[in-house]
This record gives structure tokens, sequence and C-alpha cells, in this order.
């Protein structure tokens, strides 16, 4: 699949989004009566995109991206 068309920056109308290097990840979290335990096995691979103009970032599922 092809990487999905950036669209206009939602805070600040800008239109330049540049590729933070690499792939991320949101990690899942459980919670439970001590708080909230990090499961750093688990998550959702992500691309970050951040807007140049105001730094707003976007994440993107890696998979859409064939690149995970
Ligand atoms: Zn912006």
């Amino acid at each position: 699949m092809k990487a999905p068309k950036i669209e206009k920056c939602k805070n600040c109308d800008g239109t330049d989004f540049q590729r933070i290097d690499g792939i991320f990840a949101v990690t899942k979290v459980e919670k439970n009566d001590s708080g909230i335990s990090f499961m750093p096995a688990s998550g959702i691979p992500i691309i970050v995109y951040m807007c140049t103009k105001c730094g707003e970032l976007k994440f993107y599922p890696a998979k859409l991206f064939d690149e995970i």
C-alpha cells in the first residue's frame, strides 16, 4: 500500500510536513491498582511526520508504508 497523502495541518493550516527518520511505536499500557504498566513488547509501529511551521505531529501505521 502507498503512503497516505499528508493533508493540511489542523493546527496552523501549514502544508509542509517533514518525516522524522525511523520507525517509532505507540506502546501498549495496562491500568492496574498501582497505576499504569507499560507493555513494551506490545504496541503499534508508527511513522511520524512533523509540521515544519508549528511542530504538530501526525502518526500513521507503519504497515501502510510497507516498512514493517
Ligand atoms: Zn502546523
